[in-house]
């Protein structure tokens, strides 16, 4: 196995980086003050391509496969948490739509997205009731002449709000299970969509998560991705691809955090010399950069057995769960070493440290990542 990257790889990633360094860096901290959503920032990187990276290029994506997408995800989280989720969203829809939708769908919305005139792109799986199961959804779609209508609410929508394109979720058959679930493809601004409300978070400002309601929106035959009742396996299989974005995104913020903390460690001194020569803050070192290590080496084998088309759904919810949660002990970690400073807003750690957490509970929590990967340990177990 060879994790080198390759020279599109690598170009990408140095695409991803100066963008991120000379056009996200200024302004991250005063957008997650402000909440201040980022159309301008999205706009560029849709014309960079980063809106499509594992699509293919007659749809204007990039083409560059799923260890680019990660590479990229890396790069935008550790400066802005809340771009980079909205870039991993919008690409897995592109991703899925590009994968499972008719040549007409491809054309009219992957390249919508890939273009940057659908701003981004919306995943509408959750619901007041249904978040690790997603079995428990109410929302409807019922067969009318011509179309479907669809009713019901979707909670937690990342910018559920701004998108041009969403993929919705909704009960086709309701004797069915989750094979009565069937996937559709929404415009932003149809009629009979409406925001609810929008969640006040504790971290991702920079990103919006709202409630959608449904009510009676009318969509043509058309709208429907994949046939009737593949909807739940779509969601599976985007979320597989997904949690690589996540956990990228994780390692991302806590390769800023350590980043920050060495930094400090050699300059900041206590008892007549730098922090770093205390033992005990060089062992915190030691112990973020293995874990940042380990992270990463899960991530890119997830990323490298996906690019191969192998099954890779155990080890992303590997990646995922492992990834997120050393991610949250070293921005814990880096507010240690900082001391007070590190509590303050005149340093990015404690940033850092609310915008890792959610990475254990969106896209499947760690609860979920580990029953996915016990299923699967059962299932070679048994061949
Ligand atoms: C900022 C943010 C953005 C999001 N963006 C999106 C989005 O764009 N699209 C979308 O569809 N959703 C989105 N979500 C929803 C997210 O995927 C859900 O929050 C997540 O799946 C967990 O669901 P829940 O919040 O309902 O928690 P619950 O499902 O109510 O879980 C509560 C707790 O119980 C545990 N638990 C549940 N079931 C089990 C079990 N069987 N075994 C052990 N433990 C269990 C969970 O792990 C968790 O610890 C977002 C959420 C957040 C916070």
């Amino acid at each position: 196995m060879d994790f080198a990257l390759n020279d599109e790889q690598e170009m990408i990633r140095q695409t991803a980086r100066d963008f991120a360094q000379r056009e996200l860096l200024p302004q991250a901290a005063a957008r997650d003050l402000s909440g201040e959503f980022p159309l301008k920032e999205l706009g560029a990187l849709a014309e960079l391509g980063l809106m499509g990276v594992n699509v293919p290029d007659a749809y204007g994506g990039a083409e560059a496969g799923a260890l680019a997408f990660s590479v990229v995800m890396q790069e935008l989280a550790k400066v802005d948490a809340s771009v980079a989720v909205t870039v991993s969203v919008t690409n897995m829809v592109a991703e899925l739509i590009s994968a499972y939708g008719t040549d007409e769908q491809k054309k009219r919305h992957v390249s919508k997205i890939t273009s940057g005139e659908a701003v981004c792109g919306a995943f509408a799986l959750s619901e007041p009731q249904a978040g690790s199961d997603p079995s428990a959804m109410r929302t409807s779609a019922t067969k009318i002449d011509g179309g479907w209508r669809i009713k019901g609410d979707k909670q937690w929508i990342s910018h559920g709000d701004k998108a041009g394109v969403m993929i919705v979720w909704a009960i086709t058959d309701k004797e069915a299970g989750t094979r009565g679930i069937s996937a559709f493809i929404v415009e932003g601004g149809v009629k009979g969509l409406e925001v609810v409300s929008a969640e006040h978070k504790m971290g991702l400002r920079g990103s919006t998560t709202v409630q959608l309601g449904f009510e009676d929106v009318l969509v043509g035959e058309d709208a429907m991705l994949g046939t009737e009742g593949m909807g739940f396996k779509l969601a599976m299989a985007a979320l597989d691809g997904g949690r690589i974005g996540i956990s990228s995104q994780a390692l991302g913020v806590a390769t800023a955090a350590l980043e920050a903390s060495l930094a400090y460690a050699q300059e900041r001194e206590q008892f007549g010399q730098p922090i770093i020569r205390h033992q005990a803050i060089a062992n915190k070192l030691a112990d973020m950069a293995t874990k940042l290590e380990a992270s990463k080496l899960l991530i890119m084998r997830a990323a490298w057995m996906k690019d191969r088309k192998l099954p890779f759904s155990k080890e992303a919810s590997m990646a995922k769960v492992f990834a997120t949660e050393k991610a949250c002990e070293i921005c814990d970690e880096a507010i240690q070493i900082h001391g007070g400073n590190g509590y303050t807003q005149d340093f990015p750690l404690e940033r850092f440290y609310r915008d890792v957490r959610v990475t254990r509970i969106y896209e499947g929590t760690s609860e979920i990542q580990r029953i996915v990967i016990a299923r699967q340990l059962i299932k070679e177990a048994s061949k």
